[in-house]
């Protein structure tokens, strides 16, 4: 892949490498603006992300000192993690959705303890087995803190409002708020004319939101406060009314497949045309993962028994640690769709909690 792209119109991707990451890139967006550049997501937190990132803006004529603002498409440590670096070196604003930079502010503000914690009642709640939670405990009891999510992530100075254009001289892009794959992920619509006069409606930066060859990972949304200060219940907890995230994922995705644009440009892999296809695509697969793992639920599971009978893309066993844990958050995600949409209940009486058809 080359590492910069011009997309012509005042439009720039900057490919900047995930460290040990099979995804590889993230393609942060420079946008020309009349007041000066502005990037659409920064990349990885890491000494060669910086210097690829920083190489990529002199390749586009430009250099991070000139830049003017950040627009982050979600929190995650691809989008969000030289944000601070990138403000730091030039000065620029910093905008996120209010729903993300909630995130942020919780994730910069909470105890490493009691992250940990949280995590052991979830998974605990969840039916994870003694040797998934064994090095948990032993952190706590430790007191080590390198299971928290993130390092400290930069906190935004502006607000991105769905439905407004954004502040942006000389150019009209407008937020779509398109919560699912975090809860104030934001695709960002410019609209003006396609520079090779592709037909639709301008151009369309889609973070993760919709990327043209994977399906975005898909969890519960995270909130330790929540969770630590509420009902403890296991089974009050998957019933609560804390969101629908898959839902929420493809209400974005019909939404996204209404605007008609000409191109997307997402943060990962490549560009392409074809937006409304990609999207019937991607709703068709979920409607497939969905009655596959309604009908997994003939037999009574915990959310841990469905996430190690979902298809994944290897065998369970050879699942890393980590991304079991990432797993069973998405089994949870659909587990909630199902109970919302009442196909699937909760077993009463079963501890920790199962599931099972409807
Ligand atoms: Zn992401
Ligand atoms: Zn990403």
């Amino acid at each position: 892949m080359p590492h910069v792209i011009d997309h012509r119109g005042g439009v720039w991707s900057i490919a900047v490498p995930i460290p040990d990451n099979p995804l590889g890139h993230t393609l942060v967006h420079l946008l020309a603006t009349d007041r000066g550049p502005v990037l659409i997501d920064t990349g990885w937190d890491d000494p060669d992300s910086w210097d690829s990132l920083t190489a990529g803006l002199e390749a586009c004529g430009t250099a991070v000192t000139d830049l003017h603002g950040v627009l982050v498409t979600h929190h995650h440590p691809d989008h969000h993690g030289l944000s601070a670096r990138v403000r730091e070196a030039s000065g620029a604003w910093i905008a996120m959705h209010a729903a993300d930079a909630a995130v942020v502010r919780r994730t910069r503000e909470a105890e490493p303890g009691s992250w940990l914690s949280y995590l052991i009642d979830k998974l605990t709640a969840a039916g994870a087995p003694e040797d998934h939670l064994a090095p948990l405990y032993a952190a706590r009891a430790e007191g080590r803190t390198s299971a928290l999510p993130e390092n400290r992530p930069a906190l935004p100075d502006r607000e991105i409002v769905p439905g407004e254009l954004l502040d942006l001289a000389g150019r009209r892009l407008r937020a779509i708020w398109t919560p699912g794959h975090t809860p104030g992920h934001v695709c960002l619509h410019l609209e003006e004319a396609h520079p090779a006069a592709h037909p639709g409606n301008g151009r369309l930066f889609s973070g993760d939101h919709l990327l043209p060859g994977i399906s975005p990972h898909v969890g519960l949304y995270e909130d330790p406060d929540e969770t630590l200060h509420a009902d403890p219940s296991p089974s009050s907890r998957l019933r609560s009314s804390r969101g629908d995230p898959i839902g929420d994922y493809l209400d974005s995705l019909e939404r996204i497949g209404r605007l008609g644009a000409a191109e997307v440009l997402p943060a990962h892999q490549h560009a392409f045309t074809g937006a409304a296809e990609r999207v019937t695509e991607l709703l068709a697969h979920h409607e497939e993962r969905l009655s596959g793992l309604r009908a997994l639920l003939r037999t009574e599971r915990t959310p841990w028994q469905l996430a190690e009978a979902m298809e994944w893309n290897r065998p369970w066993e050879r699942i890393p640690y980590g991304s079991r844990t990432i797993a069973l958050s998405e089994a949870e995600a659909h587990l909630r769709r199902l109970v919302k949409r009442g196909l699937a209940e909760p077993v009463p009486g079963s501890d920790p909690v199962a599931y099972v058809a409807v």
